[in-house]
């Protein structure tokens, strides 16, 4: 299920919460259990090959680096937020591997500091939630935060979205897409455009890194600073669920009373070492 806990690691880390870059590359140093079989490995491998295809992050074999990743099957498919400092256990139980390598690509976005798209201060303009059908005691997945990433467009097609039918008490709709009722969400097959887009914006990768492998799938250029359009339709602004008015906002320690007055980009170094723990490919409906 889904829980937040300060990371333990965080006492012992002043450090920046994203990944350093040199030469025009970040390198994360991983481990991978030994406890995966062959095939679970390979799909972990194949989310690595993803970001080394498609950003300037790569995910390297672990060789005494201060910070790294511990990808081990524990319960559940969860994460850090960001890099805690030291070592950071990635779960990824054995069911959050089953459907291919969309749960590990939403660990290892986690991992590069990004928060669930649902969660974004913006959301409303696109989402509402119907806070009667969620699950007691599980609220806090829907609470905007103010450390999530709004350097592209809101984006239904984000490998960092939930699906329509998230913690559903009743089966019926937990979120609720405003453009268009039928847009699929939740999808956890491949990073989306503008995942790639974001990654490659905060960590400001280098375009010539990246073009290749974007012309392999047929996307577009990566947009470069200024040139991300707001062109999302704006679908009934301000409509929030009548009746409860649940806490709207899961707000970082370090910026206590944060307003959203500010242009989208002042959230780009907001991100807090948080873990992150998913239901993910464990409680899909
Ligand atoms: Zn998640």
């Amino acid at each position: 299920l889904f829980l937040l806990l300060q990371s333990p690691f965080r006492v012992f880390s002043s450090a920046s919460p994203k990944w350093p870059k040199r030469r025009g590359t970040v390198q994360i140093p991983y481990i991978i259990s030994y406890k995966y079989d062959k095939p679970s490995v390979k799909i972990i491998k194949e989310a690595f090959a993803d970001f080394a295809r498609f950003t300037c992050i790569k995910f390297v074999p672990y060789s005494y680096q201060r910070d790294f990743i511990s990808i081990m099957p524990m319960s559940g498919c969860f994460s850090s937020v960001g890099r805690t400092g030291g070592m950071q256990v990635v779960s990824l139980a054995p069911a959050c591997l089953r459907r291919g390598k969309g749960v590990t690509l939403h660990e290892l976005m986690h991992v590069l500091g990004f928060w669930h798209e649902h969660s974004r201060a913006d959301r409303d303009k696109y989402i509402r939630i119907s806070w009667n059908e969620i699950l007691t005691g599980f609220e806090i997945n829907f609470m905007k935060s103010w450390n999530s990433n709004m350097l592209v467009d809101y984006d239904y097609s984000s490998v960092m979205h939930y699906g329509r039918y998230a913690f559903s008490m009743t089966g019926l709709p937990t979120i609720i897409p405003l453009s268009n009722p039928f847009v699929a969400l939740g999808q956890r097959r491949n990073l989306s455009s503008s995942d790639i887009a974001r990654v490659n914006k905060l960590y400001k990768c280098s375009p010539t890194l990246t073009e290749s492998g974007r012309e392999e799938l047929g996307l577009e250029p990566c947009p470069t600073e200024g040139e991300i359009k707001v062109s999302t339709p704006s679908p009934t602004a301000g409509a929030s669920s009548p009746g409860t008015k649940p806490p709207e906002t899961v707000q970082s320690a370090r910026r206590p009373s944060r307003q959203m007055t500010s242009a989208p980009t002042a959230w780009t170094e907001e991100i807090t070492g948080r873990t992150a723990m998913d239901g993910e490919g464990l409680n899909v409906p």
